[in-house]
């Protein structure tokens, strides 16, 4: 038997905790009585709301927009008023615009979406027809999908890697995708293999995903189409370890897959890009898990753009009373958060309420000089001495901060219980600052 194809250096086995949501069929949520659509969910500046509270918006309706740095767009899920307009405070401390709508459960349509349209065979019209619909990223970094899709003139791309690994334990949004909209999937990337320069696809799958395997290779009739599992280990499905995995080219540090001749999109952004050419249909929803034992009924959900967490949590029972932590995301690369007037967006992949039995929390004690972050990284990097100075802020020492995928796995892995991961993005973000301040002094 030939060995699953994996990553060359690191990583850690994380029990998979997939099985509270691993059967659970997706449901599409009713959207609530109002809606907290944010106008920032990408990468890059703001969007800016061409709306104002009192007017009366469509569903589909772009609502915000930006065309500086990288362009992206909010378009509303519902129909209804434009009640206010406010700051909210999202985790990282983050002060995000917030538009809030109230549905009058009309779901009047902005002109000519959702309406079933020719394939365009156009590379520009795609790209176009992307941007439009504001797609962005949905595996978590919310880079816009058009301009990922169109790489530098001088640098050909030949290989799209699906990254479908879904490593994160507790969420199986891609999964469920996967086993239930699997021709929908495979019609969306043989679409954008006809429409794009690029001439072969490689969807790489977990191996602890046996049915969605088995489900794609079942209706695959393509050769330009590989189905190939991968090992089940952590970060499997970050970018740069997935590609080695698959096609053994290395991204330099600090590249972009491009580099490589190599294009990486998740499974939920194929399903947006193919029902925005099909039926002009924007990014307005999208699938996530709910999750963890403080949950009373973990879910898989489909849900519309700025859905209040308290809604969500309401349609999933509820609650329990030894409910600790809610984390937006997975637990490895999740960011924690207490506040849940605040929506789910483009980019949240899961939502877990997790209790004392599942995130044991001891204290922190110095370091045993065990060397086991140091052999988990992903990245080949000494999470050890890059906390240290991150903390102490040693700017001249920091710049393999940048080089951190924010995996966790050094916390994870470490006996003292250091949380190094969290010190070094800190450090990242500092580290950051400086070196625009520097630019800017010259
Ligand atoms: S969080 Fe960063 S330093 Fe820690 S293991 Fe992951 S890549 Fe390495
Ligand atoms: S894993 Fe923890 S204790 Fe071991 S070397 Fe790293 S920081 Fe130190």
């Amino acid at each position: 038997m030939s060995r699953l194809k994996t990553f060359s250096i690191g990583g850690i086995h994380p029990s998979g905790r997939k099985e509270l949501t691993e059967e659970k069929k997706l449901e599409r949520m009713p959207v609530p009585e109002i809606l907290h659509i944010p106008v920032n969910q990408h990468i890059g500046a703001p969007c800016v709301p061409l709306v104002k509270v009192g007017d009366r918006i469509l569903k589909n309706q772009i609502i915000a927009k930006t065309e500086n740095g990288l362009p992206s767009s909010v378009h509303s899920p519902i129909s209804g008023e434009v009640i206010e307009i406010k700051e909210m405070i999202f985790p990282g401390k983050r002060k995000i615009h917030v538009i809030i709508v109230k549905n009058d459960k009309q779901y009047e349509k902005y002109e000519g979406t959702e309406i079933e349209n020719e394939l365009t065979n156009d590379f520009n019209e795609l790209l176009k027809i992307v941007e439009n619909a504001g797609i962005i990223g949905m595996g978590g970094a919310g880079f816009p999908t058009h301009v990922k899709l169109n790489p530098p003139k001088d640098k050909p791309v030949d290989l799209f890697i699906i990254n479908a690994a879904e490593c994160e334990p507790y969420l199986n949004a891609d999964y469920r995708a996967m086993i239930e909209f699997p021709e929908k999937l495979m019609n969306g990337i043989k679409f954008i293999l006809d429409t794009t320069p690029m001439k072969k696809v490689i969807i790489g799958i977990e191996s602890n995903k046996p049915l969605a395997i088995k489900t794609l290779k079942e209706i695959n009739n393509d050769s330009r189409i590989d189905i190939v599992p991968v090992k089940t280990r952590y970060p499997q499905g970050a970018e740069k370890q997935l590609i080695y995995a698959l096609s053994k080219r290395t991204v330099p540090i600090r590249k972009l897959p491009f580099e490589v001749g190599v294009i990486v999109q998740n499974v939920g952004t194929v399903l947006a890009i193919y029902d925005a050419a099909k039926m002009n249909k924007p990014l307005i929803e999208r699938i996530l898990t709910v999750s963890g034992k403080g949950i009373k009924e973990p879910k898989n959900i489909i849900a519309a753009i700025g859905t209040p967490i308290k809604d969500i949590i309401e349609y999933c029972g509820g609650l329990n009373d030894n409910t600790e932590y809610a984390v937006n995301g997975g637990p490895m690369m999740g960011k924690a958060f207490d506040n849940f007037e605040l929506p789910i967006t483009k980019t949240t992949s899961g939502l877990l309420f997790l209790t004392d039995e599942e995130c044991e929390e001891s204290e922190e004690s110095a370091c045993i000089r065990c060397s086991k972050c140091l052999l988990v990284c992903p990245m080949g990097l000494n999470p050890t001495t890059l906390m240290d100075v991150s903390k102490k802020r040693i700017y001249e020492l920091m710049d393999d901060v940048l080089d951190c995928i924010e995996c966790g796995s050094c916390t994870y892995v470490c006996p003292s219980n250091r949380d190094l991961a969290d010190n070094i993005i800190k450090g990242k973000e500092r580290y950051n600052k400086y070196l625009k301040r520097s630019k800017k002094n010259g």
